[in-house]
């Protein structure tokens, strides 16, 4: 992928080249710091559709069209004619008739932005499809870890639990590759299968071996809704092995940070232990989450700008 090319869409990361994703971040942080933007999106139409359940992903991006100014328009779940047979291409080809830009998107159906993407002549957002990518969740976590440490290249990244059914982790080991950041997948063999160990990432059954020796660990929430009951873990023995509680907090290095996309189950995947102690992102990512937002529709509908 060259430099230069403007993506029509974020479907995943991996519609970025790695210096667009450094910019998309660096663009995040200036809002962050600075939230005077609502002349970039002035009046141009942006829509949510989301057909699944929606706390953070769907507040931040609200919030971040409204700093940039886009004129919202949100269908409620359940409210398109998709529902009455209309195809994916008529919708979108409805939506354009509409003068609508740029339409952000969450489905439970792995796939199902692509396909907007191919009919709909303005720019799509993935907000998170099925299980398999969810790059916005990505990029607000590469930024907590970018303003955490200066830089996301050679750090120590551990993603625990849940990895096959999460599309949290999916987009997040690629950013974190092509970033340059060491990656390691924990977790029980019918969450984490072999297979799952593409290139550079590599696979570790016992979360003790891998806590002292890292800079960040990402918790994930088992996606129940989307496993069947025959490989469901028995919830003690996955707390047993993989629950993050006072004990294993006291393994990592001092400088280590805790992340968690939300939601989180309380007594799962983490003990209450966690929200009290120092290396907790989890408000700071969400925090992150609106400038993330913010960057993303700024970079698809006016393009390189002033960081070309
Ligand atoms: N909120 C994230 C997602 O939409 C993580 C999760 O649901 O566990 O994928």
């Amino acid at each position: 992928m060259t430099e230069a090319r403007r993506p029509a869409s974020l479907l995943d990361l991996d519609d970025l080249s790695p210096a667009e994703l450094l910019d998309l971040l660096a663009r995040a942080d200036d809002f962050t710091d600075n939230a005077q933007a609502r002349e970039l999106l002035r009046g141009v139409p942006v829509l949510n559709l989301f057909f699944e359940a929606s706390t953070r992903t769907y507040t931040s991006f609200v919030l971040a069209q409204q700093r940039v100014g886009a004129d919202i328009v949100t269908l409620p779940p359940g409210a398109s004619s998709l529902g009455k047979g209309e195809t994916i291409a008529d919708t979108a080809l409805t939506l354009a008739a509409m003068n609508i830009r740029v339409i952000v998107t969450r489905h439970p159906a792995s796939g199902f932005p692509y396909r907007l993407a191919e009919a709909f002549a303005g720019h799509v957002i993935n907000a998170g499809d099925g299980r398999h990518a969810h790059p916005t969740q990505a990029l607000l976590d590469l930024m907590t870890l970018r303003r955490e440490f200066g830089q996301i290249a050679g750090l120590r990244v551990a993603v625990v639990g849940d990895i096959l059914h999460s599309r949290v982790a999916r987009s997040n080991i690629l950013g974190l590759r092509m970033l340059g950041a060491q990656v390691t997948l924990v977790g029980p063999p019918t969450l984490l299968p072999e297979s799952m160990a593409v290139s550079g990432v590599r696979i570790v059954r016992s979360l003790e071996a891998v806590l002292p020796e890292v800079d960040a660990l990402m918790l994930l929430r088992i996606q129940r809704e989307r496993i069947t009951s025959a490989v469901l873990p028995a919830l003690a023995d996955y707390a047993r092995n993989y629950r993050i509680d006072a004990r294993r907090l006291a393994l990592l290095p001092a400088h280590a940070i805790v992340m968690h996309p939300g939601p989180y189950n309380r007594g799962v995947e983490l003990t209450d232990d966690v929200f009290s102690s120092k290396s907790w992102r989890y408000a700071q990512q969400v925090a992150y989450g609106v400038a993330a937002r913010m960057a993303v529709l700024d970079h698809l509908v006016n393009g390189k700008g002033q960081r070309a």
